[in-house]
């Protein structure tokens, strides 16, 4: 694997590799400026980042003190190694609501809740417990708050020969955000649009009430912009940006289709119904790793309450569990 390749002039794409992750690496991306550089994302706060990272940014001769960094959402493995890269002399930029979210998880009320949320939607959070407290997204993000500068809606970042506008994204994440480059046509669009792989759009514990509305949202406002070139946060770059909308506005309406199928069996809670969907996982639900298992049900957590936005399905509470059924 090729670790730094110049995607653009000026443009530097850093594989930060992902050790035991399905995405196998994140796309770190430095913009050299004659004054300040700009890196976008980091990786896991673990050490096989750390080398790839910082190897990656002395090679380019980028000084921490001299090159900003915009993180495009809260999790860790673009955000992780934020300590690793910030200085007293720069800046590290992120939305309001997920420079928050970073700094929440990790004070000790913040995961418990999660479990417990998780728990309530039938996920077998008792018996993982221990393993769930390994969690990537717990294990390796920041080990210290950060004090962000905040980027929002319209906020132009100058880096190189680029300026870039900050396009707020939500949905992948309550604050995802993107950058823009109007006279280039590019975007840097974190996990907001990736290509071979469809967005994990989940539920948080006090997140949005309705994450995938709020993502097939942000698609289309990102449908409405002239893009040549998506940057994306994992994996190849993409050309045709309006097809990839396209298909994944078709995948997140064929799981909201069978969502419903599944529910046809009598109410459920989003647990079960997980367990009645198609998986691109190569094997039967009860062998899941508790990861995926983990994702899967956020997956529908997020699904079911787009559904009950919509007034197609019923949520209830049944001793201390939520339960979904289909509105007749
Ligand atoms: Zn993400
Ligand atoms: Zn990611």
């Amino acid at each position: 694997m090729q670790i730094i390749e110049e995607v653009l002039s000026g443009i530097y794409a850093i594989k930060v590799p992902l050790p035991g992750n399905p995405l196998q690496a994140i796309n770190a991306y430095l913009i050299k400026g004659r004054e300040r550089n700009l890196l976008i994302d980091t990786g896991f706060n673990r050490v096989e980042c750390r080398t790839a990272l910082l190897n990656g940014l002395k090679s380019l001769d980028a000084a921490p003190d001299k090159t900003d960094i915009f993180i495009t959402h809260m999790h860790a493995d673009h955000c992780g190694l934020i300590n690793a890269v910030a200085t007293e002399k720069n800046a590290v930029y992120c939305s309001a609501v997920d420079a928050k979210r970073i700094n929440w998880a990790i004070t000790p009320e913040y995961w418990p809740k999660n479990l417990a949320y998780a728990g309530s939607h039938g996920f077998p959070v008792r018996e993982h417990r221990g393993e769930l407290l390994q969690h990537p997204a717990q294990k390796y993000g920041p080990d210290s708050q950060h004090d962000f500068s905040v980027a929002g809606e319209g906020d132009v970042l100058e880096a190189g020969e680029y300026a870039f506008v900050v396009v707020e994204t939500p949905g992948h994440t309550p604050g995802h955000i993107c950058l823009y480059e109007p006279d280039k046509k590019i975007l840097f669009s974190g996990d907001h649009i990736l290509d071979e792989i469809t967005p994990n759009i989940t539920m948080f514990y006090e997140g949005l009430p309705d994450p995938l509305g709020w993502y097939l949202q942000s698609l289309d406002k990102v449908d409405r912009m002239a893009i040549d070139l998506v940057l994306p946060g994992h994996q190849r770059v993409i050309e045709d940006t309006h097809q990839r909308i396209v298909e994944l506005k078709q995948h997140y309406d064929n799981r909201l289709r069978e969502v419903m199928t599944v529910l046809e069996g009598g109410s459920m809670s989003a647990f079960q119904v997980a367990g009645g969907i198609t998986w691109d996982i190569p094997c039967a639900w009860d062998k899941f790793p508790l990861q995926q298992l983990w994702f899967a049900t956020g997956e529908i957590i997020s699904h079911l309450e787009h559904l009950r936005q919509q007034n197609k399905v019923r949520r209830f509470e049944c001793e201390g569990n939520l339960l979904f059924e289909l509105v007749k």
